[in-house]
């Protein structure tokens, strides 16, 4: 697979990255690091990647889009009052991506599990009016 030279920049800045960042974070984030590319350039490359399955995309419950690299298999509870992101540690449905794979020959890059809800804290504010 031959990749771009803007497409190289935006895997080494996820590969630094620990949280998922936004199109627009990206495009700052290499600003700063004197790797500036147009924003435009940023989002077509992000897609090319995605479609590469090298790069995967959440969407946040602002309806923001976040990016990282795909190798990380992780669920999150989602607060919908505070916005808290809480990893859970397993993955449930691992040995059904690979049924899914075998049944329907579909090669699985990623899939997406969210929870939302409430956190603790936030269920006590509600609570309290
Ligand atoms: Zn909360
Ligand atoms: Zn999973």
């Amino acid at each position: 697979m031959i990749r771009t030279r803007s497409q190289e920049k935006i895997l080494n800045l996820l590969k630094t990255l620990k949280e998922d960042i936004s199109a627009q974070d990206i495009y700052i984030q290499l600003r700063n690091r004197n790797q500036s590319m147009g924003l435009a350039t940023v989002y077509r490359s992000l897609e090319a990647l995605k479609l590469e399955g090298m790069v995967q995309v959440r969407i946040l419950a602002n309806g923001e889009a976040v990016y990282n690299l795909t190798q990380k298999d992780e669920h999150y509870l989602t607060c919908l009052r505070c916005g808290t992101s809480i990893p859970i540690p397993q993955c449930p449905v691992h040995n059904l991506e690979q049924q899914l794979e075998k049944s329907h020959k579909f090669n699985i890059f990623y899939h997406t599990l969210e929870f939302f809800g409430l956190c603790s804290e936030c269920q006590g504010l509600q609570a309290n009016g």
